[in-house]
């Protein structure tokens, strides 16, 4: 942070939150009073022809953002914002987001030239993991792990009410543990990462691999070939999709009593646009759960299948997580 930081405004004044997802797509916020009452939403696109003009599309969304409500009694006093890939968090700087093309990207110090406030950032998940605990956690939980399943799969957990990040930044990096030495080649280099096998990358690669087999699906017909499309067909009835579906909540239910395991958390949050599948996506899990359950104490003492819901599709959780570390960073007592 630099000089030009204005002085955190007391718990007790009327102030504005902008919290920003930044995705390689789009770029979505939320503004939030100090009360973490919501304001406005925006989503936009996000601008990747220069990692410059990726920052100028940011602080336009921000700009945007505190128009949606022109209160004059309150001014910008922080902003957050969740970053795919590897931050570092302290400086303030983006160390590798490969979709957005920044590589030691000096973010933080950039935004606080621009708007002389407070700002913060963190891994994308685990912002929004954060989101969950804040505002998507009915019963109080102190201690959940949120796994979100995209184009790859990462995990954010919260333990005792905090927010865990690790010594790299890579804490919850579960997508990344070999399940099968002998899987497909992951990004990462290894082989058989459980986010080879159960992402929604890997639905479309395992239905692409049964049609080339000549099963009859339904599956044929779409175009574009989507993961929920894979659902929504396995939903209707269609044999290979159901095969598929199946498979991968087995292979994710192993991965998941490894995190209830390493963790010993009250709930397992699943999110991201495959989940929307809701009770098709986690009827398979449940069902290895029980498997386990039958012939195990253990499993039938910590893999409950209560433990396990979808976040809330409705509430963009990475923009209000941001918001709330804004809401940290602001006054790191309360967080
Ligand atoms: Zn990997």
């Amino acid at each position: 942070m630099t000089a030009s930081v204005t002085q955190p405004p007391s718990s007790s004044a009327s102030y504005w939150l902008v919290g920003v997802d930044v995705g390689g797509t789009t770029v979505s916020t939320v503004l939030l009073d100090e009360l973490l009452r919501p304001h406005g939403e925006l989503t936009v696109a996000t601008d990747l022809s220069s990692p410059d003009a990726t920052l100028l599309s940011i602080v336009a969304a921000i700009q945007q953002t505190l128009a949606l409500d022109a209160d004059p009694s309150r001014s910008l006093a922080a902003i957050g914002l969740g970053i795919p890939g590897q931050q570092d968090t302290l400086r303030g700087i983006v160390r590798i987001a490969v979709n957005l093309h920044w590589y030691d990207y000096p973010l933080v110090e950039r935004l606080v030239a621009r708007f002389g406030v407070p700002c913060v950032i963190d891994n994308d998940v685990r912002v929004a993991t954060l989101g969950v605990y804040r505002f998507d956690n009915p019963a109080g939980e102190q201690d959940l792990a949120y796994i979100s399943v995209g184009t790859g799969l990462a995990t954010g957990v919260i333990l005792e009410g905090r927010l865990l990040r690790g010594r790299h930044g890579l804490a919850g990096e579960f997508g990344h543990m070999i399940v099968d030495p002998n899987g497909p080649p992951c990004n990462c280099g290894a082989r058989g990462c459980l986010e080879t096998l159960v992402s929604a990358t890997a639905v479309v690669r395992r239905a692409r691999e049964l049609l080339a087999l000549g099963m009859p699906s339904s599956l044929r017909t779409l175009n574009p070939l989507t993961a929920r499309g894979v659902y929504d067909a396995a939903a209707a009835g269609d044999l290979p999709a159901q095969q598929i579906v199946d498979a991968v909540g087995t292979e994710l239910a192993r991965s998941l009593r490894s995190v209830v395991l390493a963790y010993d958390v009250d709930s397992v949050v699943l999110g991201g646009g495959v989940t929307r599948a809701g009770e098709r996506y986690l009827r398979p899990i449940v069902a290895e759960w029980l498997r386990q359950q039958e012939s195990s104490a253990l499993a039938r003492a910590v893999l409950r299948p209560e433990i396990l819901r979808i976040a809330d599709p409705t509430r963009n959780l990475g923009a209000w997580g941001a918001a709330a570390l804004a809401a940290e960073a602001l006054h790191p007592t309360e967080g």
